[in-house]
């Protein structure tokens, strides 16, 4: 069993090295988490996980979304609108804001403004 809590302290995720000089040292997340292999069996895995892994997924376009840039309806519509609590209408809830609909863009830079 391949050690995650020391060098060069590959992601639990990706198995990318996070350790000093990996570029992925500076932003790395302390986690512990199960990792499922393909076959059923699970293993504890104790280290870290790199940013671009912890970063959550577009529910639209499926790529990764930076920190801070993820869009969520509660960030689109206002707290009397009902929307503010719920899904988008096509069931995403993290979204880019190059991915949000002309409508929902219009609720949110309305908002910003
Ligand atoms: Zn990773
Ligand atoms: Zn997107």
């Amino acid at each position: 069993m391949k050690k995650y809590n020391e060098r060069p302290y590959p992601c639990v995720f990706c198995e990318h090295p996070t350790e000093i000089g990996s570029g992925k040292f500076v932003n790395r997340i302390p986690i512990g988490t199960y990792h499922e292999f393909d076959d059923g069996t699970e293993e504890f895995r104790d280290g870290y996980a790199c940013e671009e892994c912890m970063a959550p997924e577009c529910d639209r376009c499926g790529n990764s979304i930076a920190l801070d840039e993820d869009i969520s309806p509660f960030l689109v519509y206002s707290d009397n609108d009902s929307r503010h609590f719920e899904l988008f209408e096509d069931g995403a809830l993290i979204v880019h804001e190059h991915c949000l609909t002309a409508d929902e863009l219009a609720h949110y830079s309305h908002r910003s403004n």
